[in-house]
């Protein structure tokens, strides 16, 4: 579905069938001389098909199109190769780029082990057969792409827009939103979404996302925006207002966490299991391996923050990593 914004500018809206996220939101400005096209769909036949649409609808020459992706996940990137032409400039973060490139270089197998063997630590014994069915293990794959890697405040001239890149880490640790100041838009990805939670996970125990994605927050808080162009779902109007609730939903699950914490020691898995999830199933074991491995990442990613803070103790039971008060 195609939606007119304003003059150069649409949203489209590419599906992302049995996907919990339901569809992406590209968005495109036409400009008299370049395009721009930001995020790309999966690599499966109907975004394709979605695209091939939209570019004729909207008489899209792809050879004055230039792509952005605010992040390396696979709704965001799988189409890079299929969309761009020669003479496209593709950009992304540095550290996003450099995650897409080591997904498919040869090596990417090393990835997938060593997150398998990530998930098996936090007690997600079936961690090796919830990576296979990975999104971004199945539908990723654009061939090695050469990035223009933009930098934190870098602007992007292109269709009558003025684009500041913005690094927002937490999402992704390389998350990029774009700002116009004139026309207050901001094209906020995957860190600020209307509906749903952005999904803040740790798969690997060397950094604190949670953290990143609260200071990121703060860091568009203070922009004047009058619309804000997620990745998913609907335009938000009152940017303040939704970064209040996504802060309030962190906390409230900060606490979630303790209050299970006070029963005894326990690892992510179980405290996976544990928690309330807005999701359409009933219980935990209805959970598909890879929205169980979500939720589980999501967990760790609090847990690695509330370790951090000095609130939850971490320490190693019997090859499985276990947290306490
Ligand atoms: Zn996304």
């Amino acid at each position: 579905m195609i939606n007119k914004i304003f003059p150069g500018l649409y949203k489209l809206e590419i599906p992302l069938p049995g996907n919990p996220l339901k569809t992406i939101n590209s968005y495109l400005i036409k400009g008299e001389g370049k395009n721009l096209l930001i995020d790309t769909g999966m690599n499966r036949p109907e975004c394709k098909k979605a695209f091939d649409q939209a570019v004729q609808e909207l008489s899209v020459d792809l050879h004055k199109t230039d792509i952005l992706i605010t992040n390396f996940h696979a709704d965001h990137v799988g189409l890079i190769s299929y969309l761009k032409s020669s003479d496209s400039r593709i950009y992304g973060s540095e550290a996003d780029t450099k995650m897409l490139n080591f997904f498919t270089a040869s090596n990417g197998s090393q990835y997938w082990n060593d997150l398998a063997a990530f998930a098996v630590q936090n007690g997600f014994l079936e961690g090796k057969q919830a990576i296979i069915s990975h999104p971004g293990f199945k539908y990723s794959g654009p061939d090695n792409v050469e990035f223009e890697i933009v930098e934190d405040g870098l602007t992007i001239e292109i269709g009558g827009f003025s684009l500041k890149c913005i690094l927002t880490p937490g999402h992704t640790r390389g998350h990029l939103c774009l700002y116009d100041a004139d026309k207050q838009v901001l094209f906020s990805g995957d860190h600020i979404l209307a509906d749903i939670t952005p999904n803040i996970a740790l798969f690997a125990s060397t950094y604190n996302p949670l953290q990143d994605y609260l200071q990121s927050l703060d860091k568009v808080y203070d922009l004047a925006v009058k619309l804000t162009l997620p990745s998913h779902r609907s335009i938000i109007y009152d940017h303040q207002e939704r970064i209040m609730e996504l802060k309030k939903h962190h906390q409230l699950r900060c606490q979630e966490i303790i209050r299970m914490l006070e029963y005894g020691p326990a690892n992510a898995y179980d405290i996976a299991s544990m928690m309330t999830w807005d999701l359409k199933y009933y219980q935990w074991d209805e959970f598909p391996l890879p929205q169980k491995w979500f939720a589980i990442g999501e967990v760790i990613a609090h847990l690695k923050y509330l370790n951090e803070k000095g609130e939850v103790l971490k320490y190693d039971g019997d090859g499985v990593t276990l947290f306490s008060l």
